[in-house]
């Protein structure tokens, strides 16, 4: 009998785990809620070590023809143009690739969806609830139909049903700002002189609480803004107050084009365990991180890369199943010390409001950033390379 495998989600997480599963003989079916690959803009930055991974299903190379390949990233302070320039060619011993790629999260999704056989994603399809016995995983589709598999991937995001199932808290916290992302085609590159392609910025401007950042992706540029300290979300959410940002970011005589507009809250959470018995999580739906650093995309592929040889090894019956344990011995400390707590480091200092610390914090940068030795080593963690090379040493 051929092992059924069905993966709830069709995000960035559960396509490449489709892919990696049926580049290995089987014939994954995935469950995906929404009529079609999610469209709206939230993961741009991928990070080396992706690529090198995407590069072995053949993803990363149309997936840069689609993208901006971005060789530095940079700390700034608005007023001053001062900065920190991260130059990830210190890099090129350690990656295929030294450098990050702005690139939408669905041209991704995209790209992975083709190389899928017709019909292995059910799209408009939610799974209502996921029930595990002895011998399998029942799926009870919305509308009745149920489906049976061996196991089980969650891939489903933060509010998983596949984690419902598996009984597990999302222990963690939501943090209290409200960030608001603000698209625009205009060419901030043509007037900040120095601008790299993924800016996180220090502000006293009043129009805003201390912080922004400018990251591009292919013809536009994206401003994450914060309410300034005496407005509620909604006032700030108002035309007028986005253009006062972004005027105070660049002045102009026309008003900004802004096509679109949205509000979101970051959380840091994560499962204690990514498996119960034939129930296996990845991605959002195991960790929630602050975007900041751009690492939850990232992190959720790599739980796919180090998930699908794992369970392929189970399923071929080269193992007993207490290998997928492993899956969470690697992957669990990654997602809470590289990248959650890392994210959060990133996101505690854009929100230093002290100049004299901002200085001292940028000067610190610029030393580390002239020392190449000492640039690598940070650039490794940044990149998410250390983490992945201390997984692979857990047995
Ligand atoms: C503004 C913003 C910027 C970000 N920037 C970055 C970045 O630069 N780099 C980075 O690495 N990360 C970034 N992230 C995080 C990144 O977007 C997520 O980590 C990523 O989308 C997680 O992928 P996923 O496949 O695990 O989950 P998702 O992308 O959330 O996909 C889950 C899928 O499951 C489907 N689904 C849910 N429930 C069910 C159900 N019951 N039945 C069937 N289908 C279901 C959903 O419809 C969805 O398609 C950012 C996030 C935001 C909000």
């Amino acid at each position: 009998m051929t092992p059924r495998i069905a993966i709830v989600g069709a995000g960035p997480v559960g396509l490449t785990l489709a892919v990696l599963l049926h580049r290995a003989g089987f014939a994954p079916q995935v469950f995906e809620a929404g009529p079609a690959i999610a469209e709206e803009l939230r993961a741009s930055t991928f990070h080396p070590p992706t690529l090198d991974m995407l590069d072995t299903i053949g993803v990363a190379r149309p997936l840069i023809a689609q993208g901006l390949v971005t060789p530095t990233w940079q700390i700034r302070l608005h007023e001053t143009g001062d900065r920190a320039v991260f130059d990830l060619s210190v890099l090129s011993e350690d990656t295929g690739f030294p450098h990050r790629l702005q690139a939408e999260q669905h041209k991704l999704s995209h790209l992975l969806l083709a190389l899928l056989p017709a019909g292995t994603v059910r799209f408009a399809t939610p799974v209502a609830a996921v029930a595990q016995d002895a011998d399998g995983v029942t799926l009870e589709l919305e509308g009745g139909e149920t489906a049976r598999a061996d196991y089980a991937v969650g891939c489903d995001g933060a509010r998983s049903v596949v984690r419902r199932a598996m009984a597990l808290d999302f222990p963690g916290d939501t943090y209290p700002e409200t960030t608001i992302l603000a698209t625009t085609p205009f060419a901030f590159d043509a007037v900040l002189p120095g601008l790299s392609n993924v800016n996180y910025v220090w502000t006293s401007h009043p129009a805003f609480s201390g912080t922004f950042s400018l990251l591009r992706v292919p013809g536009k540029w994206r401003a994450s803004l914060y309410p300034a300290p005496e407005e509620t979300v909604e006032q700030a959410l108002d035309p007028a107050a986005i253009e006062r940002k972004l005027q105070a970011i660049h002045p102009k005589d026309t008003p900004y084009d802004v096509p679109d507009l949205r509000p979101y809250r970051v959380h840091q959470r994560i499962v204690e365990d990514y498996r119960r018995g034939r129930l296996i999580l990845a991605g959002d739906a195991a960790h929630l991180n602050s975007p900041s650093g751009g690492m939850g995309m990232n992190g959720g592929i790599h739980d796919a890369f180090e998930l699908a040889p794992t369970l392929t090894a189970v399923l071929r019956g080269e193992t007993d199943d207490t290998i997928l344990d492993r899956y969470t011995r690697r992957r669990r400390p990654v997602a809470e010390r590289e990248i959650i707590a890392q994210a959060d480091r990133n996101r505690a200092r854009m929100r230093e409001k002290d100049p004299d610390r901002r200085r001292t914090l940028l000067a610190e940068m610029q030393v580390l950033c002239d020392d190449r030795g000492r640039l690598r080593e940070h650039l490794l963690r940044t990149s998410m390379i250390t983490g992945l090379r201390q997984a692979a040493t857990i047995t």
